[in-house]
């Protein structure tokens, strides 16, 4: 993987925050241009580097700072800057996608506001950094089978490196994706199990945000809501049917590619139902979709359908805000920590003393780097301004004498210990009352 890291200089020079905006955004290239491209060869790697160069130099003229995933599958990228140079970012995106065969419908700009409870300064990315991956999203497992099964190309693995250890919202390169691979051990199906259930259709559907709210609305005992992110984006906020009947489960990864080794765990969970799944901009889910099939036909678990939200939760608050099912707030991987469009209520609580919390940062910008953060781990964690005066956290020294804080129960001790993980969580009904607890 190579990058470059350039400095966009100033953005905040002059104009309001209303003129700033994020811009989360993600495309996979068509399949006929990944089937001569994304074979790991010189030339597609040599293409790859010339997009490196090409964002890295729009990026620059405009001021964009953020960072950019360039993979042979497809592009993804989170940027701050102002809203004009942003849109003309976007368009020269789309003028050289159609130019160069790569672009046949449009790509899905998603513009985010700024919070108006922080200067701007401490919204926007202090550098552009554009990266050469393999995937846009990774979660090795489900590329591997993918190969596998068109028999394509000889899997060709990376060695098992989990770069985003527990820090994802570190090294996630997008504000959506995550930049953490792992090795994961390949399943040896059963010959004719495999041949029945590859045999099965699951439909996988899109849902557009009114689609994804009536289906919220409706009871359905047959379906479940499934939460694909991490511990701490969920902590913060999820979405719940308006009916008991249809359970919210929460992935509670700690980073993206843990999801393969949590399949088995929630067969019971997800087994004959029609699964209904959500990340914040919808890249995570296409992804996430495909392994949940795959896994899903080789364990013989039936997953009836598959529907992601369109969009994810960004577009879904833009149309529903407070009046929605989504609870709390929206975490997002850049210097914002959350989207400033929340929907209704405080769901987190503090991990040591239980009461209403939903601020990493207690109340300081995420640039100061202040947030709460497992000694042990690095993990994000909740802790009220009064718990954390009394406690130290990860990067804050011997912390005279003060008790350490970690990310299990009570805060007292850290539960990423080898296989042992918070696991998935099922959103009761006072769901958060549950979260944390
Ligand atoms: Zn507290
Ligand atoms: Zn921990």
């Amino acid at each position: 993987m190579s990058s470059f890291v350039t400095e966009p200089g100033d953005q905040s020079a002059g104009g309001g925050i209303s003129e700033y905006a994020i811009l989360l955004f993600y495309h996979y290239y068509p399949e006929d241009r990944s089937e001569d491209s994304s074979d790991g060869s010189p030339q597609a790697i040599v293409v790859a580097e010339e997009e490196l160069v090409w964002h890295q130099n729009q990026a620059q003229r405009l001021k964009i700072g953020g960072r950019i995933r360039v993979s042979e599958e497809g592009i993804n990228g989170v940027l701050s800057g102002t809203r004009e140079n942003l849109q003309n970012y976007a368009k020269s995106v789309e003028d050289r996608g159609r130019k160069a065969g790569w672009l046949k419908s449009c790509i899905d700009w998603k513009f985010g506001s700024m919070r108006s409870d922080l200067p701007i300064e401490e919204q926007t990315f202090e550098e552009l950094k554009v990266e050469v991956c393999k995937e846009v999203v990774s979660l090795l497992r489900v590329q591997e089978q993918q190969k596998g099964r068109k028999g394509r190309r000889k899997g060709r693995r990376k060695k098992g490196k989990e770069k985003g250890q527990v820090g994802d919202e570190k090294g996630g390169i997008s504000g959506d994706g995550e930049a953490g691979a792992q090795e994961q051990p390949q399943e040896t199906p059963v010959e004719g199990q495999d041949r029945l259930s590859l045999a099965q259709t699951i439909p996988n559907k899109h849902l557009n945000p009114s689609e994804w709210h009536s289906s919220l609305l409706s009871p359905d005992p047959d379906t479940v809501i499934l939460d694909t992110r991490n511990c701490y984006e969920s902590s913060i906020g999820f979405f719940k049917s308006a009916s008991s009947s249809t359970p919210t489960v929460l992935s509670n990864t700690r980073k993206f590619s843990d999801l393969n080794d949590w399949w088995d765990g929630m067969k019971a969970q997800v087994s004959g139902k029609n699964v209904l799944m959500y990340c914040t901009g919808g890249v995570r889910c296409e992804v996430a979709s495909k392994s949940l099939i795959s896994w899903s036909r080789t364990s013989g678990a039936n997953v009836k359908s598959v529907g992601q939200l369109k969009g994810g939760i960004c577009r879904y608050l833009e149309a529903y805000g407070e009046d929605g099912l989504y609870k709390g707030k929206n975490f997002v991987f850049d210097p914002r920590r959350f989207d400033p469009q929340v929907g209704k209520g405080v769901v987190g609580r503090c991990l040591v003393c239980k009461r209403e919390w939903d601020d990493y940062d207690n109340g300081r910008g995420t640039k100061e780097r202040g947030e709460a953060r497992c000694i042990r781990c690095r993990v994000l964690v909740l802790c009220c301004s009064e718990c954390r005066a009394e406690r130290v956290c990860f990067g804050e020294g011997e912390g005279d004498g003060k008790a350490k804080l970690f990310c299990g129960e009570g805060g007292g001790e850290c539960v990423d210990m080898g296989n042992r993980r918070e696991g998935w969580q099922v959103v009761e009904d006072d769901g958060d009352e549950k979260l944390n607890a």
